[in-house]
């Protein structure tokens, strides 16, 4: 089955058992050396971020394809770490927790929606509360981040932190750390970060999975050793270096 029927037969792609071109997952390309997929046409139904995405990936093979390059070889993306300190309890993002709860979003009466499959079923919100909303942001994007060689190991940061998420102690296999931990940390997904051993044969370990980004321990630490500095991930377009 073709799930694009405008596609012409003739052209020679492959398709797979779900009617879907076959391609390379990382360069897009087809069976066809010179087409390109990306969207829903490439891998089935995602969001529009994914198909922006494909459409960067697509564009990169694209070029090197146009300039005879091998299509794996692709530059990376590009990161930044920037400091968001403005003074010892100023930051250039808002810290502060928030314990408000999510607001649901508001949809159409179920009996109208269900009479018409078509019908947009959520109606977003309303501008007050989108703007209540969004200032739960948990500041993911701004991280701490530690550097050992300044840490006198003094524990404030220790004593500070209200998720218990770092713990200066001995180092140790996975396990036996994970359970050591002030507070012990069973989210096998989540890495722990452990620091190079410290002057007194210690660890830092942090447990990513429940720190708040509040910045408490980068206010606490007398060595500035916490830092808390935003991260940017930025994909590359076709034609970079
Ligand atoms: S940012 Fe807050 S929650 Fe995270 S480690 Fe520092 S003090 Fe703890
Ligand atoms: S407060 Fe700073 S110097 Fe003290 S233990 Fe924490 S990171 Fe090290």
């Amino acid at each position: 089955m073709n799930a694009f029927p405008f596609i012409e037969g003739d052209l020679g792609l492959t398709m797979n058992d779900h009617g879907l071109p076959v391609l390379d997952r990382t360069t897009h390309q087809s069976t066809v050396p010179h087409i390109f997929f990306g969207g829903d046409a490439a891998f089935g139904p995602k969001n529009v971020i994914t198909a922006v995405a494909h459409g960067h990936e697509a564009a990169i093979s694209i070029d090197l394809f146009c300039q005879g390059r091998d299509l794996h070889d692709r530059p990376g993306p590009a990161h930044t770490l920037v400091s968001q300190k403005m003074g010892m309890q100023d930051w250039l993002y808002d810290s502060s927790v928030s314990v408000d709860k999510r607001h649901a979003v508001p949809t159409v009466d179920r009996a109208k929606s269900l009479r018409d499959r078509l019908i947009e079923v959520e109606l977003g919100f309303d501008k007050p509360t989108a703007n209540h909303e969004a200032s739960r942001c948990l500041n993911c994007d701004v991280q701490t981040v530690f550097t050992y060689s300044t840490c006198i190991e003094c524990d404030a940061c220790v004593d500070i932190c209200p998720e218990m998420c770092i713990t200066f102690t001995d180092n140790g296999d996975e396990d036996d750390l994970r359970a050591r931990l002030l507070a012990p940390a069973d989210n096998r997904e989540q890495d722990l970060y452990v620091s190079p051993p410290l002057p007194t044969g210690r660890v830092m370990v942090k447990d990513e999975n429940v720190c708040l980004h509040c910045g408490l321990c980068a206010e606490r630490c007398p060595t500035s050793s916490w830092e808390m500095m935003k991260y940017t991930y930025k994909s590359r377009a076709a034609g970079e270096k």
